[in-house]
């Protein structure tokens, strides 16, 4: 399997709740490699153009006005098979359903609070990454 890259953001909730220095450990604990992060808060207009795709949905109100109303930590994750292995690491969309020891089902309050992000392919990896770093932020 190539070493590849995924992105993350520790979101609102979990930063709220004091939870970055435990996610990240849990991160590079799984052997993933921080190669891009910074901590910063998304504009409204960031966080509908980060989450377009789902701008027919019914929760996609919410969602922006949750993504915006604090700061949140993006990263950019280097690892052998990144993206799947985060989407395990990091659990079941709702909390309710995530295995046991992963991100979610430790720190997420629900399906829409549910403290962390994961891209869900290479292509929204480059993507996402692309969209919250400059090539000169990533190591
Ligand atoms: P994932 O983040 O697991 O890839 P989705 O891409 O389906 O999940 O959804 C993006 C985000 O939208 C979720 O992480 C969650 O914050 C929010 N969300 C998804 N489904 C709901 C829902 N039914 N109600 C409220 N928020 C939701």
């Amino acid at each position: 399997m190539a070493t590849n890259r995924t992105f993350t953001m520790i979101k609102p909730d979990a930063v709220e709740n004091g939870h970055i220095g435990a996610i990240l450990e849990k991160i590079t604990a799984a052997g993933f490699k921080i190669v891009a992060m910074k901590y910063t808060q998304l504009s409204k207009r960031d966080a509908q153009e980060f989450y377009a795709i789902h701008k027919e949905r019914p929760f996609f109100g919410e969602l922006v006005e949750f993504m915006t109303r604090g700061p949140i930590v993006a990263a950019i994750l280097e690892k052998e098979n990144a993206v799947e292995d985060f989407r395990t690491l990091i659990g079941a969309t709702n909390p309710a359903e995530a295995a046991e020891g992963t991100i979610r089902k430790l720190y997420a309050s629900s399906i829409g609070e549910n403290a962390v992000h994961g891209s869900d392919s290479n292509d929204n990896a480059a993507i996402e990454g692309a969209f919250h770093f400059a090539g000169r932020e990533i190591f």
